[in-house]
């Protein structure tokens, strides 16, 4: 299998060299080349397979048989013995738990396996690799929880000083491992992301560190959640039949792996995206205009974004995947921060996608409705997506999926306001706010976060 840029110029790479690149260097997004195809028997084969074991089978004609055979084992710390279960909470409606991973976020379903890729790739090429990443919370801790202790990376974290949650610093900043080091940038995330962006448009910088990244636009992060719909599907025994999904989304990343698991022959029939205040993607779907505002805090952080970047890779489908015409759009919304799609492209784009958008007050009323309804509580993210399939549910008589993309006690303050229970962490994190954290505090300024990453980076 090999990979496209979606703008069409960059070089075509094998899984490997996508891995390690990240961007394509045209500007696009990675995606295949032509989606392989799994046949009825193929899916019926797959039922009753291990997490695990579905992991390596899915992944093995986008990856390789060598490098899905490391998804196998990624999964053996997940505090589920399912690692990703399904809990009913409505007739015919179920919620998919994705936060049984080390940082309880969807994120380390993709992110786990991400390491081992990384480790494996990199000491088969004897390579090193710098990592710089920006985070508002889920994306970094997900991304050291996954790479600490390896030795041929240096990660090098920025989030925005004092603007996470506690529960989520700390999950970044007290892992104790050598090649790990956590960056709070006196600004906002917006700073953060612009420190990174003016990293990475360093070529000189670029190269002399081996710079790559670990967010959601490298295609093996897309790869790796697509697993969890497979997965979703065959547990409920709707591979035939059909199923929707719900799914609450910020970078379009991981409804985007709904979108890919279809491609490859999942009947799903639906995918509703669920935004919070910031809700570009809701307003596209409404009007087929794709404009930016500024971003608001919500109670839902990790979708407080305005450029979900994976929408790029929908986007070069949508326009039969011709590179010239993305990268014409492309350019439009970085220069306007406004592009439009004709009516019959949105149509098409319709005929998979609904999307709803909870404000914050919807938000914790859906907690408490949830919460009385079922008995569980979710957190404000996978409360959105809730509510936005059962705003946008087509039909009844195949199953909704509603992601939930993180635990409860992730987001305690939200959820006590809402519930008024306060969520405890699992047993694995328990002692979390008695560990000894470990992080340098540095000003929004790229002269100094250049030399603190480059005193400390692998050098090529
Ligand atoms: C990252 C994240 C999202 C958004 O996912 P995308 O792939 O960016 O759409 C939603 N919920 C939680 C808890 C997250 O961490």
């Amino acid at each position: 299998m090999r990979y496209i840029s979606t703008r069409g110029v960059a070089p075509a790479l094998a899984f490997d060299e996508v891995l390690l690149t990240g961007l394509a260097a045209d500007g696009g997004l990675y995606v295949p080349e032509s989606w392989p195809v799994l046949g009825a028997g193929d899916l019926a084969v797959m039922r009753g397979l291990s997490y695990g074991a579905l992991a390596e089978r899915v992944l093995a004609p986008f990856a390789g048989e060598e490098l899905a055979a490391l998804f196998h084992g990624a999964f053996d710390e997940f505090d589920h013995p399912e690692i990703a279960p399904l809990t009913r909470i409505g007739e015919n409606e179920w919620l998919l738990e994705l936060f049984h991973g080390p940082t309880l976020a969807f994120k380390d379903y993709a992110m786990q396996p991400l390491g081992r890729l990384f480790d494996h790739v990199l000491e088969a090429r004897g390579a090193r690799l710098t990592i710089v990443g920006a985070t508002s919370g889920d994306t970094g801790s997900a991304a050291i929880a996954a790479l600490a202790g390896g030795k041929s990376i240096e990660v090098f974290i920025l989030h925005p000083h004092g603007r996470v949650s506690e529960v989520q610093r700390r999950q970044m900043t007290t892992v104790d491992a050598p090649n790990i080091h956590n960056i709070a940038i006196e600004g906002t995330f917006d700073d953060c992301q612009d420190l990174l962006k003016a990293l990475f448009a360093d070529e000189d910088f670029r190269k002399r560190t081996r710079l790559s990244a670990v967010n959601s636009i490298n295609w093996a992060r897309i790869a790796g959640q697509i697993v969890y719909y497979v997965w979703a599907a065959l547990r409920l025994g709707a591979e035939k039949t059909g199923l929707a999904f719900a799914v609450p989304t910020g970078n379009f990343g991981n409804v985007y792996a709904g979108y890919a698991a279809r491609q490859i022959g999942l009947p799903i029939r639906q995918l509703v995206i669920g935004s919070n205040r910031n809700d570009i993607l809701t307003r596209f779907l409404e009007s087929g205009v794709m404009q930016t505002r500024t971003v608001e805090p919500s109670l839902s952080p990790s979708m407080d974004i305005q450029v979900s970047s994976n929408f790029e890779r929908l986007v070069f489908d949508l326009l039969d995947r011709r590179g010239a015409p993305v990268a014409a759009l492309m350019a439009e919304f970085k220069k306007s921060g406004r592009f439009e799609l004709d009516e019959s492209t949105m149509s098409r784009a319709r005929e998979l996608f609904d999307g709803a958008r909870l404000d914050d007050e919807q938000t914790k009323k859906a907690i408490a409705q949830i919460h009385s309804e079922t008995g569980i509580l979710v957190d404000p993210h996978s409360a959105v997506g809730i509510m936005a399939g059962r705003a946008r549910r087509r039909d009844k008589s195949i199953p909704m999926v509603a992601i939930a993309t993180a635990h409860p006690a992730k987001f305690p303050d939200a959820v006590e306001a809402a519930s008024r229970i306060r969520p405890a962490l699992p047993p694995h994190l328990a002692d979390l706010h008695q560990r000894a954290e470990r992080f340098e505090v540095l000003a929004n300024d790229l002269g100094q976060v250049r030399t603190y990453i480059a005193e400390r980076a692998v050098a090529a």
